[in-house]
């Protein structure tokens, strides 16, 4: 539920919203918009009384929010959600932002050259699994608290932030302490203890669709990150099982607009895990840049065919550089910005 404030309504007028919704029994997040401020109630179990809010002074109105997801829909806050990084990448706003980096991180020398290389590219953030999902237990299981430190130093290196995945509570923390951003994967997007762990990290989160979760089930996910607190939460779609063969996972890009109509949180496309066949990689990334994609994770290594887990996805550096190049003519057609390279090696296009 929303109560939703007058334009003119006075901090006094706010706070004794706040304090009706307390005196009720449930929590209170004012949230602040260009218009006007508007309170929302959390917790709503269905029994919440809401002339008790309706006559108070300043109140506009108070809405029932139709969706089960509450705090992550258009409903309750209109506003695009703009996730700022340290290193000044905003995914959200009119910028492309661009993760790239291999799959995992196999070694130190080989995530420093990776990050080295896609910097002068122009990719303003790194990924690479430290913690890696894999359906084999006898697969690369990735480098754990070892990895996260490379990746802490190719930060320190190249400017570019951090995002990689963590599989559990601890691995949560330790993700936390040393990236930017905490990556919750495909396969544990109904993690829920996960997700209410990664919700009080205090970094923002990148949520993968899982493999076979319906669009209202991801906004449900994403849900328990923003009921702990934690609004900086970025949506991934990487692809869905379908009965196709040719390619690993069927790229929804439908789910791009969709999303952008129901949420106002960013979403961006994985177009690697997304096709699993390095050939589709560049289409489908072009294609999601042009379906409103807030961004962009695309798996980059710098020898493929020597990778410990998904080289068959994974750009040459060559071809990461040319859908750069790409990437920026679409931004620019379509209205929006490219986020430059961290060092001027690429200049801004800015739509006109
Ligand atoms: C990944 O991005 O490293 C990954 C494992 O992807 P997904 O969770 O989408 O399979
Ligand atoms: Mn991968």
């Amino acid at each position: 539920m929303l109560v939703v404030m007058k334009q003119n309504a006075s901090e006094e007028e706010i706070g004794r919203v706040v304090d009706q919704i307390q005196a009720m029994g449930y929590d209170a997040r004012p949230i602040p918009g260009l218009q006007r401020t508007a309170v929302g109630l959390i917790g709503n179990d269905g029994r919440v009384d809401s002339a008790r809010l309706e006559g108070l002074p300043g109140v506009l109105e108070v809405i029932s929010v139709s969706h089960p997801y509450k705090q992550v829909s258009r409903e309750w806050k209109e506003e695009d959600t703009i996730v700022t990084l340290s290193n000044g990448t905003r995914i959200g706003g009119s910028e492309i932002a661009v993760m790239a980096g291999p799959c995992a991180v196999e070694s130190r020398g080989q995530i420093l050259e990776t990050a080295h290389l896609l910097q002068e590219m122009g990719a303003t953030i790194l990924r690479a699994g430290a913690f890696k999902p894999r359906s084999s237990p006898y697969s690369f299981q990735g480098l754990g608290i070892e990895g996260l430190r490379y990746l802490a130093e190719a930060r320190e290196a190249t400017g570019m932030a951090v995002v990689t995945e963590a599989l559990d509570a601890e691995g949560v923390k330790a993700v936390a302490e040393y990236a930017d951003i905490v990556q919750i994967g495909a396969r544990s997007m109904q993690n829920y203890a996960l997700l209410r762990s990664a919700g009080q990290c205090g970094k923002p989160v990148l949520l993968k669709r899982g493999m076979s979760a319906t669009i209202k089930e991801l906004l449900l996910s994403a849900e328990y990150l923003l009921a702990e607190g934690n609004g900086e939460v970025i949506l991934c779609e990487r692809g869905v099982r379908s009965f196709d063969t040719h390619t690993r996972n069927l790229l929804d890009l439908t789910a791009i607009p969709v999303v952008k109509s129901l949420s106002h949180l960013p979403i961006i496309a994985d177009p690697s895990h997304g096709t699993g066949i390095r050939a589709k990689v560049t289409p489908m990334a072009r294609a999601a840049v042009a379906a409103g994609a807030d961004g962009l994770m695309i798996e980059v290594h710098p020898r493929p065919e020597e990778a410990l887990s998904d080289g068959a996805q994974s750009l040459y550096p060559e071809q990461f550089a040319d859908l750069m190049g790409q990437i920026r003519v679409i931004a620019r057609a379509i209205d929006r910005d490219f986020v430059p390279s961290l060092h001027g090696v690429a200049p801004a296009v800015t739509a006109s």
